[in-house]
């Protein structure tokens, strides 16, 4: 990279403020302290229908998860907010969509098929599987089996994290291909295509939203660790020399994304890797950590991966990945700054920051718990609640034309089931923004309707024709 004249303005990033928490390498894990610990947040998420086990009916399947109708618009909505940001407000960022199932070189070139694995023990007296950097001794010092509690393991076997699958009809080597256990080497093998398609010239990147599978040992923590789950990636590619600069521009980007969407900054910390933590590609590697529950842990890795993808592809290919930049009149491999999270994860910590404990008026003039999830609006998955205040034939045709008015701009639900304090409480624990009620004064005498708040609580009445303008101007739909 030294033969590379100096940077010009272009190769380089705006200006970052340093208003980024790092923490170091070692630093302390205690867990958070939230209203939600995560035997309330796995309750809630089964009782409504948000994310359940699996294949229940035949027993479930360990690390496998469904997510049911609120589920989806939640994860829609957190991938979303992740595309709008990282390309749909960027000129320098485009999309992709590359296969699962890729060319078996592929692994060979990044580096899977050799290392990507972990140290695995199993216990002798139930024969479980653990990994073995997860068994931590007791305050006596000694690793016991956390499912018979048995004291003796086998020595650590590597053990590969790719599930194995066969294309066409026998299963032998020539027919084995991977599910891919990250997105990211879509992004490298498609480089030159989409840099030539797409007529971007470095510094730009290719982003991808994805599934991706690793047979991980031992899946935990509902869905925080599983073994199918979804990554939003995107691979920066930038002139060698700049690389640091752009680091430190893609941290501060990813941290303000967090914080935007309402994610508490106490809860957030950014934690350096330490040398020998790094992955074999990486120069430095930093992860944006969550306070959950349970400990702080990874919720996003961003990495400087330097130019390792470009040239082990270029290398097993036989194509020639380099970028010649036509302005300075160089060709060179381009370094790589990743920022890598999971879905599924950021889900869950989103679930848990806005998940809160309160105590709410009751209309008998005492106070009651109420549970509500204080999501961003872009991220609650229903914007407005439409609730006639009963089922008489009186309010219903008004709440329902009501309800289709609004369904074209948010995303409503229509809930006539229950007494009506029973009902926003539904919806405050699944974080609907706003509900509209339609009662008897609506129909009979002001043809105005009552709009409640989820935070404040406030009720406020609003004429009927002026309803969808003023939740568009309530709602806040996107981060920024
Ligand atoms: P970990 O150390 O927790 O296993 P990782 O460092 O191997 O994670 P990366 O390879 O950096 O993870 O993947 C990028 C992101 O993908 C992670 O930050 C995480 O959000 C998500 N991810 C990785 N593995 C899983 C998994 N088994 N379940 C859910 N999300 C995952």
């Amino acid at each position: 990279m030294s033969e590379l004249a100096d940077p010009s303005p272009r190769d380089l990033p705006p200006a970052v403020d340093g208003a980024v928490g790092h923490v170091a390498p070692d630093a302390d894990t205690a867990a958070g302290e939230h209203d939600a610990s995560m035997e309330r947040i796995v309750e809630l998420c089964k009782r409504r229908g948000l994310i359940f086990p699996s294949s229940e009916i035949y027993g479930g399947l360990r690390g496998a998860w469904d997510f049911g109708p609120l589920g989806v618009a939640l994860k829609d909505n957190v991938k979303a907010a992740w595309k709008r940001s990282m390309v749909q407000l960027r000129d320098d960022v485009v999309p992709l969509d590359a296969s699962i199932l890729m060319h078996p070189r592929v692994w060979e070139a990044s580096g899977h098929v050799a290392g990507f694995t972990d140290p695995l023990v199993e216990c002798r007296s139930c024969n479980q599987r653990f990994r073995a950097d997860h068994l931590e001794p007791n305050a006596a010092g000694e690793v016991v089996c956390p499912n018979c509690s048995g004291r003796e393991f086998t020595e650590p076997k590597a053990f590969n994290l790719m599930f194995r699958t066969f294309v066409g009809p026998t299963e032998d080597t020539s027919s084995l291909v991977w599910m891919r256990p990250e997105t990211a080497q879509g992004m490298f093998v498609d480089f030159a295509h989409v840099q030539l398609t797409s007529r971007q010239k470095v510094p730009f990147g290719i982003a991808q939203v994805g599934k991706s599978f690793r047979n991980e040992i031992t899946p935990r923590n509902f869905i925080f660790r599983v073994r199918e789950f979804e990554q939003m990636e995107m691979e920066f590619f930038v002139r060698p020399g700049t690389d640091e600069q752009w680091h430190d521009y893609w941290i501060a980007q990813r941290w303000q994304w967090y914080v935007d969407l309402g994610m508490r900054p106490g809860n957030l910390r950014i934690r350096d890797h330490a040398k020998q933590e790094l992955s074999h590609y990486s120069k430095a590697t930093v992860d944006v950590e969550y306070r959950f529950p349970f400990a702080w842990s990874e919720l996003e890795g961003i990495a400087n991966r330097t130019d390792f993808d470009l040239r082990q592809h270029s290398e097993f290919s036989g194509k020639d990945l380099s970028y010649y930049d036509a302005e300075r009149d160089e060709r060179y491999l381009p370094y790589v700054i990743e920022p890598a999270a999971g879905v599924d994860r950021t889900m869950l910590a989103f679930l848990v920051d806005a998940y809160r404990e309160e105590q709410a008026p009751t209309a008998k003039g005492g106070t009651d718990k109420r549970v509500v999830l204080r999501l961003h609006h872009a991220l609650a998955p229903v914007k407005v609640a439409v609730l006639p205040l009963s089922r008489n034939a009186a309010l219903v045709p008004t709440a329902r034309r009501l309800n289709d008015l609004l369904k074209p701009r948010f995303d409503t639900q229509y809930d006539d089931a229950g007494a009506i304090g029973r009902r926003y409480r539904r919806q405050d624990e699944v974080g609907t923004p706003f509900c509209v009620t339609v009662d008897f004064q609506t129909v009979e005498s002001d043809d105005a309707v009552t709009v409640r708040d989820r935070d404040t609580m406030t009720q406020e009445r609003v004429g009927l024709d002026r309803v969808p303008d003023y939740l568009s101007e309530r709602l806040r739909l996107s981060s920024r």
